[in-house]
């Protein structure tokens, strides 16, 4: 047993994604609540082996959750909101799953909980959503033998582990909340701090006497920047837990970020053990060292919890040591930077790399996924008990990865380097300013008023989804795919003519995902066969790894969008994923900075955009989603960020000639902090998610006086309602209370691809017959 070696959380879907499939069973009427339990019962127990024989000395408990772990406190801390609970007023896993998804409780419809982004990672959480007078206290589930942090320990210790159950702590979870019903319509979670600490001090009581020797209380918002108000919550809330249970050892946990400001503050606690992201934050352990009490260990967040890159031992070795020798081997522990959530389970899975999916053998002897990130630790905890002598093998195999890794000639490509010095910020730059280019795209476009369009996805039905898996696993030849792919193509044009739209798509059937799809087409860049990620519940994604210099070898989107437009006499528009939210959305390479990873994406798309444009494609429409969640999560940082990501789309996006109309798209709004980027992208046109918020997200563009065209969304894709004309007239019409007509578009508020057709047709007509309406009246 390597005795220092901890781990702070780990991926709950399983290797194969079982909970996935168990949940989507459960959900579809398929599988009864107990063969969803066992399921997840057997997934818990198979983790904690898999710790347990990697070496693991503190392993986890409480870090699984059916959907979320922030929903999963807001459970056990009784505060979940009154319509989710039975008659009785307790909550069952039926009210559990309405607040995380929404649907159908006692036969009436319910929509769930809000959904937000986890930090900047691409994780949701459930966001709490709590009374000025909030009633908190300690709750099971209905069925559960005890509230689910003592039940999960107890379970663990059933079969013979010991575990730490993992808090999300106080201050955090009631910072992440919203809090309702104030008098001024907002107050802060924390005004709660008083009533929620009695149960987090009878839980961690209730631990300890359960044989708990420590409990990990996540708190990552000491990450982040924080007020007055917040620094004094800490201090009280941990005070508050010490007396609760004083011989627990306390481990606090930060993660995604150094402490900056809040290191002395966090020091300052009454804790036993203080865990440092050391991989996002390395250089924060100077002054750790130098303000940390002989009463606190330290917990080294040494390996990357969200990154894939497998560990250079020595160099892990050597900052481990310099703590060693300066706090003594009994106050350190060796941990990953933050819970492996973040990571694949295993790169052992990973099938045999095919023709545009799957990881080669030279790229994978670089990487290392959750259950190689548990060997590592593991590794490094032995050679500092026993010395490097006892690792020789692991140590020489990690130093000849990480030189390989260094010196491939397919991590480093002279002529995109030679490229992204050549250009410089007259590359940034469209050829007129918007005005002029407006000019260009009417005498080109002949639209009317209130141009009509949709955001790029059609409905990917179950025939499309089949079809491109087979051709994936070559059991459809591609001369056979690409005839469907144009019928589809067809159909999908046909369709829209018929429905009135103006400006068309080609339906983007060929594409899996927004991401994926281009990581598969670029240089650079490599997608894995089973290398899942949990983004919500029991949804996934696969991010593509890019690990080397991009470069686009052919073109990516060209055959596509000029195969529709040959079609139709009415515009097509190109569709092309913008190069921050390839970044964002893949995992990075660590060996350079990001903002030149995503200058070399920049270019890529940059070659696409110009074939398109020498294609014939007049509208060309690049999306931005992830835009706003890639803003660091300290102010100080944010305008770095923003200024190489602005650089990179107009990188991208502007080599083209002046009658070409360049469109973006971001979703999930929320624009303040993000509005003068967006205006600074220059595109002649965005699309942006209104609906929901009822235009009220078109403030932040009317009050910034964004210049140029804006397609506020009137029409929810999210939900299967067909919105009637008569609605969609309403919220075009508040739209143009604050925006000037002939700047305004009229679309959905994102991509179709999960929708079905009915839906599609009907709520189209209605989108397009609310254009005529609302035009007639002008
Ligand atoms: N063009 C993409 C689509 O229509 C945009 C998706 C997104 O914004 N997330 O699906
Ligand atoms: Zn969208």
């Amino acid at each position: 047993m390597a005795r220092l070696a901890s781990n702070l959380g780990f991926p709950r879907m399983g290797a194969q994604r079982e909970l996935k499939r168990a949940l989507e069973r459960h959900w579809r009427g398929d599988a009864t609540q107990e063969e969803l339990l066992a399921g997840a019962a057997e997934l818990r127990r198979r983790h904690w082996a898999l710790q347990r024989d990697a070496g693991i000395e503190l392993i986890p408990s409480n870090d699984f959750s059916l959907y979320d772990h922030v929903l999963d406190t807001s459970v056990w801390l009784g505060a979940l909101p009154e319509r989710y609970r039975t008659a009785e007023r307790g909550i069952d896993l039926a009210g559990y799953f309405a607040a995380a998804r929404g649907g159908r409780l006692d036969d009436t419809p319910i929509a769930a909980l809000e959904m937000t982004k986890w930090f900047d990672t691409n994780y949701h959480y459930i966001v709490p959503e709590l009374a000025v007078d909030q009633h908190f206290e300690l709750t099971s589930l209905i069925g559960a033998s005890a509230p689910k942090p003592l039940a999960e320990f107890a379970e663990a210790a059933a079969a013979g582990v010991h575990t730490r159950p993992v808090l999300l702590g106080p201050v955090s979870f009631l910072l992440l909340s919203k809090l309702y019903g104030a008098d001024d319509g907002r107050a802060d979670g924390l005004t709660l701090l008083g009533r929620v600490l009695p149960v987090y001090r009878e839980l961690i009581a209730a631990l300890a006497d359960a044989g708990a020797e420590s409990v990990q209380l996540d708190e990552p918002m000491l990450a982040t920047d924080l007020d007055d108000e917040a620094r004094d919550a800490y201090a009280g809330a941990y005070d508050s837990l010490r007396s609760a249970a004083p011989s627990l050892h306390l481990v606090l946990t930060s993660y995604f970020g150094p402490l900056r400001d809040n290191l002395t503050l966090a020091a300052s606690l009454p804790v036993d053990r203080l865990h440092l992201d050391l991989v996002e934050g390395p250089d924060q352990l100077d002054e750790v060292l130098g303000v940390i009490p002989d009463s606190m260990a330290l917990s080294l967040g040494l390996v990357d919890g969200r990154n894939v890159w497998r560990s250079d031992l020595v160099e892990k070795l050597t900052l481990a040591r310099r703590v060693v020798d300066a706090l003594g081997a009994d106050r350190v522990l060796i941990a990953p930077s933050c819970s492996l959530l973040h990571l694949p389970v295993d790169l052992e899975t990973e099938g045999p790399a095919g023709d545009h999916l799957g990881i080669d053998d030279e790229v994978r002897q670089w990487l290392a996924f959750a259950v190689q990130r548990l060997d590592e630790l593991a590794v490094i905890s032995t050679a500092l008990e026993l010395g490097d002598d006892a690792i020789a093998e692991q140590l020489n195999a990690s130093s000849s990865a990480a030189a390989a890794r260094r010196a491939s000639v397919r991590v480093h490509d002279p002529a995109v380097a030679r490229r992204l010095e050549a250009g410089g910020p007259e590359l940034e730059q469209r050829l007129s300013p918007y005005a002029a280019r407006r000019e260009a795209h009417r005498a080109r476009h002949a639209l009317p008023v209130l141009p009509t369009t949709t955001i790029g996805s059609f409905p990917q039905t179950p025939e499309i989804r089949k079809a491109r898996a087979a051709n994936r696993r070559g059991e459809l030849g591609d001369a056979e795919y690409h005839e469907l792919l144009e019928g589809w193509i067809t159909d999908v044009i046909r369709r829209q003519e018929e429905i009135g739209l103006d400006v068309l798509v080609h339906g983007e059937f060929e594409r899996n995902d927004m991401v994926e799809y281009f990581g598969e087409h670029l240089d650079g860049v490599v997608v894995s066969t089973n290398g899942w990620v949990q983004s919500y519940g029991s949804r996934c994604v696969k991010p593509p790894i890019i690990f080397g210099d991009i470069a686009r070898p052919a073109p990516m989107t060209v055959e596509w969008a000029t195969y529709a437009q040959s079609l139709t006499d009415r515009p097509v528009k190109g569709m092309l994923t913008g190069p921050v939210t390839i970044l964002k959305w893949s995992f990075v390479r660590d060996d350079q900075p990001r903002s030149v990873t995503c200058r070399q994406i920049a270019l890529a798309i940059r070659d696409e955009v110009g074939d398109l444009e020498k294609a014939g494609i007049g509208v060309i429409q690049i999306d931005e989603p992830a835009l706003r969640e890639g803003l660091p999560l300290n102010e100080a940082d944010r305008k770095e960020y923003l200024d190489w990501a602005v650089a990179a789309f107009r990188l991208a996006s502007s080599g083209v000639a002046d009658d070409v109309s360049i469109h973006t798209h971001m979703c999930y709004g929320e624009f303040s902090d993000v509005i003068e980027a967006i205006a600074a992208f220059d595109a002649d046109a965005i699309s942006i998610e209104t609906a929901r918020s009822n235009m009220e997200l078109l403030d932040e563009f009317a009050s910034y006086e964004y210049p140029n065209e804006i397609g506020p969304g009137v029409w929810d894709i999210h939900s299967p309602r067909i919105p009637d004309t008569e609605e969609m007239v309403q919220l075009l019409e508040s739209a143009m209370r604050v925006l000037p007509a002939d700047r305004v578009w009229v679309n959905p508020d994102c991509g179709l691809k999960t929708r079905g057709w009915v839906e599609t047709e009907a709520s189209l007509r209605h989108l397009v017959e609310a254009a005529r309406q609302v035009r007639a009246s002008l």
